[in-house]
Order: structure tokens, then sequence, then C-alpha cells
């Protein structure tokens, strides 16, 4: 038996599912890794892989990268949580602010799940209303009032998990992504709605991009119907762009939330905003917003010092151009296969669909063949590249993904879609 398979067997007697987290499940069992450098993991069984997935996103600087390994260290050594306000957090929002267009005040928090449920509950909390609004596929998180599909038929929520009050869900409204009318049709008719919360570039399920104008129109319906427009960011912001995908698309929106990458690799997380909504947070206002390790002080030393990096040197142009030359290459093998599908990309992102040719909203992501991304899963492991294990993930390139690793990535995807063609 494999390490792996022998620590899953353990891990699942005590554990659900034997994974901290849903999507890392995959059959028969998941890798266990044992440690990871640059654009490589290495598991349990001392089988090292080129990954994609880079834990879902936060690693834009590679694993275990040596500049951000040393601020964290330099930081470990000097204490890691004071419960008391530091510099390094300073340092971190300072940065954040100068930034990130939108960012006028920000708090920061532990994971992006805190980042949209406080987020949520500022914007509920200013507006003195309860209702939400979220793209269909657009996922923030693991609190209630996101854990929300779109209902049959109508735009109201239903819980898309047990456990979640049909009386929050209710309050949760969905409407299709790059579909400006149908926002507009929702918050003309209805007088409740606090905030519309969403992905500027969905980028869980799969990696669907704004249509042209959709953003600025987004913008315009919800200013006119006094909405608070938050943008979850919590993967775009320091990948889409060092300014997220507000500043790439030129749209700033009332609040914001990042996570993921603004905390270097370790737990983080932040939400932001104009100052007149954001002075309603505790303790400066009444809407209570709070964490032991909010601000943590390793995670913000190694969250700046991941963003510093990705800010000089062209790191950014660098790092999409390596990503335009894998992408080519996929659509080429794709192509040549005969095999229907599309890929999708963005700065240091893309996701691969099979079926559908194009893909520009949820509901045309979730159509896409899961059965062919697992089989291109199983190849792709088996030949040294750990793809993200669920169909609907993105895949994350990193500074650390050099030429060759790129080369040896085209080379592996070229393989995977010869085989498919063969039959
Ligand atoms: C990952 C993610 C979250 C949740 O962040 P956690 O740190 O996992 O709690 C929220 N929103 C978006 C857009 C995400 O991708």
């Amino acid at each position: 038996m494999d390490r792996s398979q022998e620590l899953y067997k353990e891990s699942s007697k005590l554990s659900p599912g034997g994974v901290s987290s849903p999507v890392r499940a995959f059959k028969p069992y998941p890798l266990f890794i044992k440690e990871a450098n640059g654009p490589r993991i290495t598991d349990a069984d001392g089988k090292t892989y080129i990954d994609l997935c880079m834990a879902y996103g936060p690693l834009i600087a590679g694993h275990a990268n040596p500049i951000v390994i040393k601020a964290a260290s330099e930081q470990l050594s000097r204490g890691t949580v004071f419960g008391a306000p530091s510099e390094q957090e300073l340092a971190l929002i300072e940065r954040i602010h100068s930034e990130v267009p939108s960012a006028e005040m920000v708090r920061l928090a532990c994971s992006g799940t805190e980042a949209t449920m406080h987020a949520i509950r500022t914007a509920r909390g200013f507006t003195g209303k309860d209702g939400i609004v979220k793209m269909n596929g657009g996922f923030h998180g693991a609190h209630d009032s996101v854990l929300v599909k779109a209902g049959s038929g109508s735009a109201d929520g239903v819980p898309s998990s047990k456990g979640v009050p049909a009386d929050i869900a209710k309050h949760t409204h969905v409407v299709e992504y790059n579909d400006a009318q149908a926002m507009s049709d929702l918050l003309e008719k209805r007088d409740d709605i606090a905030c519309v919360i969403m992905e500027p570039v969905l980028g869980n399920v799969g990696l669907v991009i704004p249509s042209k104008g959709y953003l600025d129109e987004v913008r315009k319906i919800t200013s006119e119907n006094d909405v608070v427009l938050i943008f979850d960011e919590v993967i775009m912001g320091f990948r889409a762009s060092s300014g997220g995908a507000q500043k790439l698309y030129g749209v700033t929106p009332d609040m914001t939330t990042m996570a993921k990458i603004i905390g270097g690799g370790f737990a983080g997380g932040a939400f932001m905003g104009k100052e007149e909504i954001m002075s309603n947070v505790a303790p400066q206002g009444p809407v209570y917003a709070a964490g032991t390790f909010a601000g943590n002080p390793v995670s913000a030393a190694a969250g700046l010092a991941q963003i510093d990096l990705m800010c000089s040197d062209d790191n950014y142009a660098k790092i999409q151009r390596r990503t335009e030359t894998l992408v080519s290459s996929i659509r080429e093998s794709m192509e040549d296969s005969g095999i229907s599908g599309c890929v999708n990309t963005l700065a240091s992102m893309f996701a691969v669909y099979f079926g559908p040719e194009q893909v520009t909203n949820g509901t045309q992501a979730e159509s896409a063949d899961r059965m062919m991304f697992d089989r291109m899963f199983r190849y792709m492991l088996e030949h040294g590249v750990y793809l993200p294990p669920s169909a609907l993930e993105v895949d994350f390139m990193s500074l650390a993904h050099d030429d060759e690793t790129v080369s040896k990535l085209s080379e592996a995807f070229k393989g995977f879609f010869s085989e498919v063609k063969r039959g």
C-alpha cells in the first residue's frame, strides 16, 4: 500500500472524508503532501509533481519562496501573535491601500470566508437592508449567506448545503454572470437589497472572463439602485493585476474582499472599501467584526513580502507571458485532437473546459464534461503534473513556473490529448 493510501485510511477514520477541506478529496485517495518547493510538490511516497493547483491560489511566488520564507521566519522569532496591533499589519494595510483602488480603509481578517462574511455584514449594517445578490457559480467561502445556489425558475436562492437555514438563504438572490439585464431587473424590482457580492472574474467555476463593458454596467446598475457593490477578489487580488481585477478593468467597487495571496502562504484575509462604509466597523462603528488571529503578524510579513516581490521586476508580465505560452500550446493540442472545448485564461490563470466552445457564465461552466476532466486529471497525475482535483477549479501558475516547467507542462497536456485522440 502507498504511504498516501495508508495515511488516508487512518485519517478518514478520524476526520470526515480524510481531508480538512472537501475540494482536496479525490478517488481512490488524495495524495498526502510531504513537501513543496518552487513549482513542485512531493507526496508522502516521495513522488514529485509539477503543481498547477498551488493551494488554490495563495502561492503566486511559488512554494517556499526564499524571500517570503525569510520574511516569515524573521517574524516568527519575534513572536507569532500579539493580540495587539503591530507594525507588520499596518505595513500590509498601507500597501493594500496604495495598490487597490477601492481600499480607502482596510480591516484584516484570517481567511476569505471571514472577509466576505464581514463585508456582507458591513454592507447590511450600512444600508439597513438584508438582501444580497450573488452570481450563479460565484463562490464566497463557507458561511450561511453565500452557500446558496439559484432556485429553479426564480432568482431566489436555495441552500446549497444542509444546515443552512432557509430563513437565511431566502435573503440571497442569484443572477447569471455576464447578464447585466438580469441584475438590473432584479434590483429594479426589489428594494431590500444591501449588496451585490461577486467575483469580478469568476474563479470558482473554472475561469470566466467578464464580457466587454459588463463590469461597467454592473457598477452603473448598483450605483443607480443604491446597492453596495462588493468585488470578492479573494483570488483576483494581487493576481489579476497588482490592484486586482478592479485595477485591470478600471471599475471601482464600494467594497472589496481579499485573502489567498495577501497571506503569503499563511492564513490571511481582508475586507476594505469606502471610508463612509468601513467606518461602520467596530470599534469605530456598530457592525461587529473580530478575530484572535486577524492581522496576524507572520501572515502580514509573508503577505507583504510576496506582494513586494510580485510588484517588482515586471513579474506580473513575466508570469502572464509564460501562462500565454502554455495556454496557446494547450489550445493547439486540443484543436489537433479534435476534442471540443475551450481554454479560458487571464493573467497567470487558466481553465480547460471539455464540451462547450465557449464559457461565459456559471451555467455553461457547469455543463462541461466532468468525465473527460477526470480522465485528464488522472493522466496528468501519472505523468507528473498535479492539477486541482475538481473540474471547476482554476489552474494557477506562479513565478516559479519557469520556461522549462512550461515546456514540460505543454508536453504533458499534448500527451493527454493525443492519447484521447487515439481513443
Ligand atoms: C477561496 C475563496 C474564498 C474563501 O476563502 P477561504 O480563505 O478559503 O475561506 C472566498 N471567495 C473566493 C472568490 C474564493 O476563491
